[in-house]
């Protein structure tokens, strides 16, 4: 294990056309102090966890020191925000300080969010608020502990720098840790300012740092995006099985590795809602819940329209349609593992969209429902239904499902093969928003225990935490109904 001034960096953006970025050198916050810290991602970098005590941490991530290895750089993209293009994009309150390479040859990159203003900061204050941090910092941890490719983050910095949002808060930072902090609305940005060669030693980047079993050959660049398809469709299947919905799915938050990116009003589905809008300013629902399919479609279509100098559009249109494919493929898989199914039969479809249908009507708990029927053996099936009764009003129409599930069910050769699966793919903890708001006026207030609490029991969300039951409820009925909106 290493300390920070052992860690090896390397800076391979900066060989990238000098239009990708501007160097900048992080505003330091006022009275700086380390919020938490994730010893799983300091794993990756091995970075020894007692680093984080030692006060030059709390100095270099609040940008009141450098290491001699960083070289900050705040870097340019575009992107498509709810369907219409903006030129006006970039990292605004964030900066990549450098890549760690781990003895294995692994990169990360170390991404300070919220490190002040940049040349791409508009009209922001470069800044990030604590409850923002928070919400970041938790759900990659939890995206991960579900098993969900994600960004994660290192550690949050608290500071007393006050800035404006709706009311005064004060300010934080966040170190993101990440394979890439491509976007697609890096790629956006070189095509529709004309920099075709920039654009070519872009993608030729990408393939050499993260594609490596591909040469760079002109077919090449059309496999290169049949990979960002394959990544975004697993990716997007593992957010619509567990009942995840990001909420900006703007071009320049989408990963070229398919990671789950750039966390803002995201929400996990308590009542079963496939029109779930979880962020406060999406209007028109463009980024509810069951639309994630089809803007990630749309999203890779614009990615695709950007790489149009490098592929044709045949091979474009193989790429988008193994997005399909891959993603149809991998949901059924992620939700017949949900319902321990292995073999598979006719009916299975007409099974899970009656499903559906029963939760969205009943509004019931999604994560609880599936977890509960994990434990219940095929026999007990049709007389389980007072299990439910937390969740159904009236389980009529329940017990009629869970007799056509256990018929079902007896084509299975085993059943407690069936358990043991559906209890390794059903949470019995999610990250659901009122945890993360009761995490965060906690926070606030300098109390983080809830945040150590989550971070243990989110990091493995399919066990049983004895002495953290009350993590695992349902939700009070204000914790449904909170209000979030997009960037703070
Ligand atoms: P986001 O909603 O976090 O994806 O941000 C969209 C764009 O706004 C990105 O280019 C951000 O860097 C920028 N941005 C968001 N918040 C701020 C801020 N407080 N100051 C400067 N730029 C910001
Ligand atoms: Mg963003």
């Amino acid at each position: 294990m290493k300390t920070l001034s052992t860690l090896t960096f390397t800076n391979s953006y900066c060989d990238l056309p000098d239009s990708l970025g501007t160097r900048v050198t992080p505003q330091p916050l006022d009275n700086p102090f380390l919020v938490h810290f994730n010893p799983l991602t300091a794993e990756k970098l091995e970075l020894a966890s007692i680093t984080a005590l030692e006060p030059t941490f709390v100095d270099i991530f609040s940008g009141k020191a450098t290491l001699a290895g960083f070289s900050p750089l705040a870097m340019k993209y575009c992107g498509h925000q709810f369907g219409q293009y903006n030129p006006d994009l970039g990292d605004g309150r964030g900066l990549l300080l450098g890549e760690v390479i781990t003895s294995a040859g692994a990169k990360w990159d170390l991404h300070l969010k919220g490190s002040g203003k940049t040349p791409y900061s508009r009209m922001g204050d470069g800044r990030a608020v604590l409850r923002s941090s928070i919400r970041e910092y938790l759900a990659s941890a939890a995206m991960e502990g579900l098993g969900i490719s994600t960004t994660h983050a290192l550690a949050i910095i608290g500071s007393e720098t006050q800035v404006v949002r709706e009311k005064i808060e004060t300010a934080a930072t966040l170190i993101r840790v990440a394979e890439s902090h491509l976007r697609f609305g890096h790629f956006e940005y070189l095509f529709y300012s004309g920099q075709h060669v920039e654009l070519q030693q872009l993608a030729d980047y990408v393939i050499e740092q993260h594609f490596s079993e591909l040469t760079t050959t002109s077919s090449s660049y059309a496999e290169m995006f049949k990979q960002i398809c394959h990544r975004t469709a697993t990716m997007i299947a593992a957010w619509q099985a567990v009942g995840f919905a990001h909420g900006v799915m703007n071009t320049d938050n989408m990963s070229i590795l398919g990671l789950t990116f750039d966390y803002g009003p995201f929400g996990f589905i308590d009542d079963y809602d496939p029109h779930y809008i979880c962020n406060h300013s999406d209007y028109s629902g463009r980024y509810a819940f069951d639309q994630q399919p089809s803007i990630a479609l749309w999203n890779l279509s614009a990615l695709g329209y950007a790489l149009t100098s490098l592929i044709n559009k045949t091979d474009i249109d193989h790429g988008l349609e193994h997005y399909q494919h891959q993603l149809q493929q991998q949901y059924s898989h992620n939700m017949r593992q949900k319902l321990g199914l292995t073999l598979t039969d006719d009916v299975d479809s007409i099974l899970f969209s009656d499903l559906f249908q029963l939760l969205q009507h009943h509004h019931v708990d999604y994560t609880l429902f599936f977890r509960t029927l994990s434990y219940i053996t095929v026999t007990d099936l049709p007389h389980s239904s007072s299990l439910f009764n937390e969740l159904f009003q009236c389980t009529t129409e329940l017990n009629k499902w869970l007799e056509r599930y256990q018929q079902r069910v007896l084509l299975e050769p085993n059943d407690s093969q069936r358990l043991a699966i559906m209890q390794q793919h059903n949470p019995k903890y999610i990250l659901r928003n009122y945890l993360t708001q009761q995490a965060i006026e906690r926070a606030q207030q300098g109390d983080y225990k809830l945040i150590d609490k989550l971070m243990t029991v989110l990091a493995r969300p399919f066990d049983e935490h004895e002495d953290a039951e009350i993590l695992a409820q349902l939700p009070p009925h204000w914790g449904k109904h909170l209000e979030i909106s997009c960037s703070s």
